[in-house]
């Protein structure tokens, strides 16, 4: 993951090793060859800009250090700036005042929501919550069921519309599901919507009207990070039309460039919170920046 971008960006430290000071013409090399790394691993380019400009700044400025080198000086203000556009701190869940905590997940089709929503509640689970999943994706017609299986491998509960009783609507089923929720005593909700293959207004309206039904703690946005930049575009389109608190990045373990990760929070303002590397529900976890920052540097 992120292999061309540590490998450009270790090139660029390389040059500068054996550097006295840096003089401007150094740092503006230097910045160059950064730009050039990012656009390659197709950052959004509002984000590449100012993301040099902040260490263009830095660099030139008056942060000098007698005990780093220039070049170890500049790896540490890439290291701090990486962490800054990944979102700085970890970002944790929000809990309700008065459980069930709901948590709805809302994305394109094939984004890994399903997927997610199992790797979710069996994690919510071993943090000795007793989540329940709720099955919202109608469109699609063997997404009840994939749910099902993917909560049973979880093993938790999952809540899906009886036949003839709410099938067909959603919003009637993600209402209904937290009455479930209260009376048998789920801590948590997991809501599975429908998605489409692309940005749609009818699954907008109906993502908008569940979270307006269930008032959840938690919007989470999952998007595909192999699709690279344009998961700025859809994060946009989802944040006008349905608004969410978080991202979930998956298929992180396909992702050999980094793009999404390194724009989608500067872009939406929201923070990534949770990241998928593979199809197995342990391939999962919470996302630090700090750490992604390390892995990206080497
Ligand atoms: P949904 O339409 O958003 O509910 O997406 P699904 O959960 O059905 O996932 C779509 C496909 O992506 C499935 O084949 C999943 O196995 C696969 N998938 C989901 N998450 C990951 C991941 O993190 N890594 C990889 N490699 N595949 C994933």
């Amino acid at each position: 993951m992120f292999d061309t971008l540590s490998d450009r960006l270790s090139g660029v430290f390389t040059n500068l090793r054996g550097k006295g000071r840096l003089s401007d013409a150094d740092i503006d090399a230097t910045a160059r060859e950064i730009r050039i790394a990012l656009l390659e691993a197709d950052v959004a380019l509002p984000v590449v800009r100012q993301f040099i400009a902040r260490i263009k700044e830095r660099a030139g400025g008056a942060e000098v250090s007698k005990a780093l080198n220039p070049a170890q000086q500049v790896i540490k203000i890439v290291n701090e700036e990486l962490v800054a556009i990944l979102g700085g701190e970890t970002r944790r869940l929000q809990y309700a005042k008065q459980p069930p905590t709901v948590i709805m997940l809302a994305g394109l089709q094939g984004a890994g929501k399903t997927t997610l929503a199992g790797k979710l509640a069996r994690w919510l689970r071993d943090q000795g919550h007793t989540p329940l999943l709720v099955a919202c994706d109608l469109q699609r017609p063997n997404a009840v069921n994939q749910l099902q299986v993917v909560g049973e491998r979880a093993g938790v509960q999952t809540y899906a519309p009886e036949p003839g009783n709410g099938v067909g609507d959603p919003v009637r089923v993600a209402r209904d599901s937290i009455d479930f929720a209260r009376r048998a005593q789920h801590d948590m909700v997991v809501v599975d919507t429908a998605g489409r293959l692309g940005i749609d207004a009818e699954m907008m309206q109906q993502a908008a009207d569940i979270r307006a039904a269930v008032d959840p703690q938690e919007v989470l946005f999952v998007v595909d990070a192999m699709v690279g930049q344009d998961a700025v575009n859809t994060a946009q389109a989802f944040q006008d039309g349905v608004g969410f608190t978080g991202v979930v990045l998956t298929k992180l373990d396909g992702d050999a460039r980094g793009g999404a990760a390194l724009s989608v929070r500067e872009v939406t303002g929201q923070p990534i919170m949770f990241a998928s590397n593979g199809e197995k529900l342990e391939d999962f976890d919470v996302f630090h920046p700090d750490r992604m920052a390390s892995r990206i540097l080497g």
